[in-house]
This record gives C-alpha cells, sequence and structure tokens, in this order.
C-alpha cells in the first residue's frame, strides 16, 4: 500500500448520501443554497469568529479577501516565503508587491523582529502564515501593525480549528483565511472561508465571490464567481461532524512521531507553542547532522511511502518570482527549506505503519541503508 503525506477524511457514504438526496428535488444546487447558509453558520461557530465567508477554495478566500481590502496598485505586503504558493500568488496576483520576511528557527512563521526594516511608506499589510498549524506572534505582529497603521492577514490554511490563548485563531488581525481542500484537516473536497473582524467585509466579499449581483437588474460591482456549491457545503457539513475525532485521531499518529524520533539527534520536531490547542495538521522534521532531508525523501519513496517536501523552493526562489521583489536574505527560510521534510499523518494512519516509517529514517543514518533497499519489503 501507497503512504502518502495526506490522506482525505471521509464521511460515510451513506451519511452524505442522505444529505445530498434533497438537492435532486430541489434543484438548488448553487447560489449560496441552504447548504452553503448552514455551513458558513456551523464554520462560524466551530472556529468562534463574529464574520465569515464561504468561498470555492481557500486561494480564493485570500485572494478575494486582500481585494476586499482596496490597497493601492502597487503597494507592498510583508510576507513569508516559506509556505504553499497560493500565498505569494494571491498577493502579486492584486497587483501588489511581495516583500519577503525571513522565518524564526522555533517554529517556521515570520520573524517578527525583522518585520520593522522592511517597512517603507508603500507598506500597507502583513501576510503572515500559520504554518504547518504553528501560531505567528499574533501579539507582536499586531503591535507593529498598529504602530504604522498596517492590515493584518493571516493565511490560516494549515490552522483550522485551532485555538490560542482560549481564542479561536481566525480572530487574530484583519482577517484570516482558511483552505478546506481535501488535504486539509477539515474539508469540503476543494472549499474555503475568509474569517473577519469588519462586518461590512460581508458585503464586500458577497459581491467579489458572485459577479457584484444583488438582484436580477441589479449589479453593484465588479466580482469574480468564487461560491461555494451546495455539494461541497453538504460534504463540509457532514465532515464537520466528525472533526474533533478526526483531529483526536492525529494527535495519536503525531505523538507516535514524537515518541520514535523525538530523541533522535539530527532529527529536529517542533513542539507547538506553549498555549496552543493545535490540529496536528502536520508532521514536520528538520533533518540534520547524520540525516540527510534528500535521502530520507529517497530511501521513504522506494518503500512506498511518499513524505512531502514542504516547503522546498521557498517561494522567492520560484522561476516565477525569482529577483523580482524585494526581499531579506531569507537564511532562515532557506535553511528549512533544504532540511525540512513532512511526514505521513492523516486520521486512520496506523500506528504500526508510523513505527515501520521511524524504523526506515533511522536506518537511513550513516549510509547504513541506500535506495537500493526496495526489495526489502
Ligand atoms: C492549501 C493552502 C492554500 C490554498 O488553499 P486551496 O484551498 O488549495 O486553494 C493557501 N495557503 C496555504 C499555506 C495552503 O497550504
Amino acid at each position: 500500500m501507497k503512504i502518502q503525506t495526506t490522506r482525505s477524511s471521509m464521511p460515510d457514504f451513506e451519511e452524505y448520501i442522505a444529505m445530498i438526496k434533497p438537492l435532486w428535488e430541489s434543484r438548488h444546487l448553487t447560489n449560496m443554497g441552504q447548504y452553503h447558509e448552514r455551513l458558513e453558520e456551523m464554520l462560524k461557530g466551530y472556529l468562534e469568529v463574529p464574520n465569515a465567508s464561504l468561498m470555492v477554495n481557500g486561494h480564493m478566500a485570500l485572494e478575494l479577501t486582500i481585494q476586499a481590502m482596496n490597497f493601492p496598485a502597487g503597494s507592498e505586503v510583508i510576507t513569508t516565503p516559506f509556505t504553499f504558493v497560493s500565498t505569494t500568488h494571491a498577493i502579486v496576483r492584486n497587483g501588489l508587491q511581495p516583500v519577503f520576511c525571513d522565518v524564526k528557527e522555533g517554529n517556521y512563521t515570520i520573524d517578527e523582529s525583522k518585520i520593522e526594516d522592511l517597512i517603507t511608506e508603500k507598506t500597507v499589510a502583513i501576510l503572515p502564515v500559520h504554518i504547518y498549524g504553528h501560531i505567528c506572534s499574533v501579539d507582536k505582529i499586531q503591535e507593529i501593525a498598529y504602530k504604522y497603521g498596517l492590515k493584518v492577514i493571516y493565511d490560516a490554511a494549515h490552522a483550522f480549528g485551532e485555538r490560542y490563548k482560549g481564542v479561536g485563531v481566525g480572530n487574530f488581525g484583519n482577517a484570516s483565511i482558511f483552505s478546506f481542500h481535501a488535504t486539509k484537516v477539515f474539508h469540503t473536497i476543494e472549499g474555503g472561508i475568509s474569517c473577519f473582524q469588519e462586518r461590512e467585509l460581508y458585503e464586500t466579499l458577497y459581491n467579489l465571490k458572485n459577479f457584484g449581483i444583488r438582484s436580477e437588474e441589479l449589479t453593484v460591482s465588479i466580482g469574480a464567481n468564487a461560491k461555494m456549491d451546495e455539494f461541497h457545503a453538504a460534504m463540509g457539513i457532514c465532515n464537520l461532524k466528525h472533526i474533533d475525532d478526526e483531529i483526536k485521531k492525529r494527535k495519536r499518529i503525531f505523538e507516535a512521531y514524537h515518541g520514535l524520533l523525538g530523541e533522535e539527534k539530527g532529527i529536529c520536531l517542533l513542539p507547538y507553542e506553549k498555549d496552543l490547542v493545535p490540529n496536528y495538521a502536520y508532521c514536520p522534521a528538520l533533518l540534520t547532522g547524520s540525516y540527510d532531508r534528500d535521502k530520507v525523501y529517497e530511501v521513504l519513496r522506494a518503500h512506498d511511502v511518499y513524505p512531502r517536501k514542504y516547503f522546498y523552493p521557498l517561494t522567492a526562489d520560484m522561476a516565477c518570482f525569482k529577483n523580482k521583489y524585494k526581499q531579506q536574505p531569507l537564511e532562515v527560510a532557506r535553511e528549512c527549506s533544504a532540511k525540512v521534510l513532512c511526514f505521513p499523518i492523516y486520521p486512520d494512519l496506523p500506528l504500526g505503519e508510523v513505527e515501520r516509517i521511524c524504523h526506515i529514517i533511522k536506518e537511513t543514518k550513516n549510509g547504513r541503508q541506500g535506495v537500493a533497499a526496495k526489495t526489502d519489503n
């Protein structure tokens, strides 16, 4: 059996079928139907946020949330290059300039002590990422934002359901977006949501996700199409019922890795931040010393285990962004990107498989096992 880094959670087949059956009667398949409304409300409750707008995917949630803030063209947004490319795309596709800030050794999030150096009169916002569900220094980032009059938009794609100091993580900054892609902790196959503090943004985002159409003959603004349809919303309603169990199962896997590899020199598994209730979305490790990231990657693949080099390369180094935007030396980010590997973690990954994976990893040390070991199992 191939073991991928993630495997989508699914509700019972019958549960989903029962959910979508009424759609054959109603024929109300999209355009803010019942399930869209119900899921949006359920998620506001689960995430404990005051306002939220459901979207077709996480990327559009981010892109439209930035657009809704109406920044002058060419403005600068301070962000992290250690992320999925969507974060940087969303800035550039809005006609804004990403300015790449380094990350912290401690948890891979934006290094808040390096943000102020990058602020110019063109800076309008900070766009940090709660990478792997590790929480950014939200208090310090907010302080900087107040001091310079900047907006803060969090890419919280990895942080679904997390709580920090007793608060749902979607409450930090001016807005936070979550992704409900099939590979994420909670999913709607494809989907996402924007959560925000300012109530007026709801109308703006509604217009942006539905062509600016308010009624049959009234189109008030220019908008895209980024609505979630009823089948995806139905999947979300089913999956949300099981999310707490799914996160509990992830916790067991996460702890198994930490138990088996935590003491191993050269394998650095970072603990979550104090005061964070995590979602165990990923199990990243920095491989150093006698462990070589690329070798561990190859050897695991030879055993039909497919870890991922999330996030390599840095977005700042990708062909479409390289040498185009202002950046710091990015020493820590580059180091993390070169050494990190994300191990498989999903709710129904058997603990026996985690043991086998950890055994294979340990065997790679000092060249004890090469790619040639393919036929071993
Ligand atoms: C998944 C992800 C996104 C985009 O989400 P989609 O739902 O796939 O569009 C954005 N940012 C990060 C960090 C992600 O991991």
